[in-house]
């Protein structure tokens, strides 16, 4: 018996079959949870379906987290389905304008920029948070999200992204703070970097892959699967003690300062 058996998860973020989602929603499937997922616009829709048919899933709810009447709309029909509520959401999204996410830090920022990169990427957590609550309470729930290292430290061409991303950082453990005497955990995963859509809209992405796999401990990047592994962990009651971490799962590249100095 998988250790999310008897669990119900909103799984959002699926784009593509290398969304880090996709590899959360395989994990948690294998683990025994019953999945229900969103897509963002209708040129997802039906990837979303087919990701969901394969779990068995026929819990499929458009959700751009932009629109304040879609995320009611889908926490009401997902209500409507689980009507005893749910026990997992992931949040699995973030967005800046291209030009914001390449060069110079102020060279590609502007207000609406800013705006966007915060609005999609940090304030949709606590917006879902917010509308999952009623249906997570006292079920020894838990919220997951996806940061990066550019949170807390200054990396090129992430930008803008960074600094959305040490808000959702805070957001987390705001939230932790909030929701753990309704009994729920909110934690983020800090992932290394991984070839997808998203990572691709990241000037220089390559090169970044590149060098993690030569500096991080274990000489590798990570894999969506590498990521869903620790995310259905901490989305499960073996992680009922932890609530608002940051765990990284990036090979161990956070962890480095300068190294390979000759010591002769
Ligand atoms: P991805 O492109 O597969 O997923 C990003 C998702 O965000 C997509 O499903 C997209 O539909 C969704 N999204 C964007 N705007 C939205 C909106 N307005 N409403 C609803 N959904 C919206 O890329 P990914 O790399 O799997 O990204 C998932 C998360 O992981 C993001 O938060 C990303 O910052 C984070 N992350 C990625 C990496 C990496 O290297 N890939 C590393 C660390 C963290």
């Amino acid at each position: 018996m998988g250790f999310l058996q008897g669990k119900r998860a909103l799984i959002t973020g699926i784009a593509s079959e290398r969304s880090i989602a996709s590899g959360i929603a395989e994990a948690m499937h294998r683990e025994g949870a019953q999945l229900a997922f969103t897509y963002q616009n209708e040129k997802l829709k039906t990837r979303v379906e087919s990701a969901a048919s394969e779990y068995g899933s026929d819990i499929v709810l458009p959700l751009d987290v932009s629109d304040d009447a879609q995320i009611a709309a889908c926490f009401d029909q997902l209500g409507q389905r689980w009507n005893d509520g749910f026990d997992i959401l992931v949040h699995a999204i973030a967005f800046a304008p291209r030009e914001a996410i390449a060069g110079n830090f102020l060279d590609g920022l502007t207000r609406e920029s800013f705006a966007i990169a915060h609005d999609i990427s940090s304030y949709s957590l606590s917006a879902l948070a917010k509308a999952a609550r009623p249906h997570m309470q006292n079920r020894k729930g838990a919220i997951l999200t996806l940061s990066y290292l550019g949170a807390e430290r200054a990396l090129s061409n992430y930008n803008v992204m960074g600094v959305a991303k040490a808000s959702l950082e805070a957001s987390v453990r705001y939230l932790a703070l909030n929701l753990g005497p309704e009994g729920i955990r909110v934690n983020a995963i800090s992932a290394g970097p991984i070839r997808t859509l998203a990572a691709s809209g990241i000037a220089g992405f390559r090169k970044i892959l590149g060098h993690v796999e030569s500096q991080a401990p274990l000489r590798r990047s990570v894999s969506i699967d590498d990521v869903g592994n620790v995310a259905a962990f901490l989305c499960s009651d073996l992680a009922a003690g932890v609530t608002g971490e940051i765990t990284y799962v990036d090979a161990g590249y956070n962890i480095v300062g300068m190294t390979g100095i000759d010591t002769e």
